[in-house]
């Protein structure tokens, strides 16, 4: 993944600005505690990562349309299936554990979307 383009910020969850400081305290997609902890300002390039008070609440809507895109499919994958007996034996609980699984990436890399919407990459800091 090339360095300086917001998919690399994003999935690597890196400082928009920099792309070098992590953006949570706890690095990495998947992790199990520290899950939102973020430092006030990039370690590296100390950029503000709290911007405004409530500012992470935007995030819920960046994970809306993407938790739409994974299971819109699925349920639609169980409307297909014969019977409602078939769909409650492998789809729903398919689509639980999936929904589990992606939790936790799902909100970090809501919040590194929301960042780079207003922060760009730059190399004169
Ligand atoms: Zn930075």
């Amino acid at each position: 993944m090339k360095k300086g383009t917001k998919l690399y910020s994003i999935l690597k969850l890196k400082c928009p600005r920099c792309q070098i400081g992590n953006l949570f305290s706890n690095p990495g997609l998947i992790v199990f505690s520290r899950i939102l902890e973020m430092p006030d300002k990039c370690p590296h390039c100390e950029q503000n990562f709290k911007l405004e008070p409530g500012f992470y609440t935007a995030a819920l809507w960046i994970s809306y349309p993407i938790v739409l895109i994974v299971l819109i499919p699925l349920l639609t994958l169980g409307f297909l299936l014969d019977s409602m007996n078939s769909f409650f034996k492998l789809l729903y609980p398919l689509i639980i554990l999936f929904s589990f699984m992606l939790q936790i990436p799902l909100m970090r890399i809501a919040r590194a979307i929301l960042l780079n919407m207003i922060i760009d990459y730059t190399t004169k800091w």
